[in-house]
């Protein structure tokens, strides 16, 4: 603990450089990664996969809001970058945030960068505004959360040598995230790839940062021979051949690095917008939205002891899905909620009714369907 307080110590100055300094794979990066992480969404979320422009157009928002007078724990200059390696024996560092602080200090974590639990912080964010319904702010958290995991991708945003300051690399950083990748983006193809659900949002971050943290030595490297094959000493402007040499050492695992960012996106917001409707089942396998709001015959019918009905909505509103007995009572409600155009469908298990017939309503905005079930004991 004494050796790592010396290490910190160590550090600020370093440290206290990043803060001024704008850093994160330069727009053109972030610009690509937002745009094209719609590409791996199901056709259930077409509403969102249409938005690709958006996405784009707000990849570096971030970055403008950074503000270095903000000292609270998740300023937003803090959220960019993740010093993992600075911790001792880092590939076992604690993933709570409490468990963190506990063992460093809250100055420190701050310090070393709060990227991965940034990532969840926003992802949070992205869940709940889903439930509300709320797409106006659910676009604007999309795009910052791209901007978070493509941080999360640069190799040079999860280590303390960021800069190359370490190793007489110096500089490096805006080299390989910004002018190399104006200079080859167009070399950069994304690919359609499948997407998964992620049971843990904090534990995936810490696996890809790792992951990233992993190319950093590569990146150094791919500098150093750059460098002795141009004969670029390091002062002024490097020369192309400098750049032709660092793309040439790295071109696989950057690439690499901006496939996977735009799975790992995708998957984060498709996470969110099926964690906001847990309760329902959302049948990927239909892969138009409907053209009208449908409500159909819940199945089995009669049934005992549970039933599932079936709906379809054709654009985004409130919606409720209620049961009333026969006299018109009302006996459950089962979705209340803001939803998507999809369709869906939802199990019913009554509780301590007794056998007859039933009504469930469903009311999308101003207009309702009502079907008639039975329940036989
Ligand atoms: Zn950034």
């Amino acid at each position: 603990m004494k050796k790592f307080t010396n290490v910190l110590l160590r550090c600020i100055p370093i440290i206290f450089l990043i803060t001024n300094v704008s850093y994160s794979w330069g727009s053109t990066g972030h610009k690509l990664i937002n745009r094209k992480s719609v590409m791996h969404l199901p056709n259930s979320m077409a509403t969102l996969k249409a938005d690709s422009i958006y996405y784009e157009s707000h990849a570096s928002d971030a970055d403008y809001r950074k503000n270095y007078n903000d000292t609270s724990f998740f300023a937003e200059a803090q959220r960019h970058y993740f010093d993992i390696d600075i911790y001792p024996n880092f590939h076992s560092l604690p993933r709570n945030l409490d468990s963190v602080i506990a063992l460093y200090g809250r100055g420190n974590v701050r310090q070393n960068g709060t990227l991965p639990w940034a990532i969840q912080l926003t992802f949070d964010s992205l869940t709940a505004q889903f439930v509300r319904g709320d797409f106006v702010t659910a676009k604007a958290t999309m795009s910052d959360l791209g901007h978070y995991v493509a941080d999360a991708h640069q190799p040079l945003h999860c280590t303390e040598n960021y800069d190359g300051k370490l190793t007489g690399n110096d500089g490096i950083h805006s080299r390989y995230e910004s002018t190399m990748i104006n200079t080859f983006k167009s070399s950069i193809i994304i690919s359609q790839d499948s997407i998964q659900y992620i049971d843990s949002p904090l534990d995936y971050s810490f696996e890809y940062i790792l992951h990233s943290n992993s190319l950093v030595d590569s990146v150094l490297a791919a500098d150093t021979y750059a460098k002795s094959v141009s004969g670029w000493n390091g002062s002024g402007t490097p020369p192309s051949t400098y750049y032709n040499a660092l793309w040439q050492k790295t071109k696989y695992f950057t690439s690499a690095q901006f496939q996977s960012a735009t799975v790992a996106l995708a998957s984060l917001w498709y996470t969110a917008w099926l964690n906001a409707q847990d309760i329902l089942t959302i049948d990927e396998n239909i892969s138009l939205f409907p053209s009208s709001i449908t409500l159909e015959q819940n199945y089995p019918n009669p049934f005992n002891p549970k039933t599932e009905i079936k709906f379809q909505i054709s654009h985004f509103s409130g919606v409720t899905l209620k049961v009333f007995d026969i006299s018109g009572r009302e006996i459950e409600t089962l979705i209340y909620s803001a939803m998507y155009p999809g369709h869906y469908s939802v199990e019913w298990t009554p509780k301590d009714l007794g056998s007859g017939t039933y009504f469930y309503r469903l009311q999308v905005g101003g207009s309702s369907e009502t079907r008639r079930m039975i329940l036989v004991k």
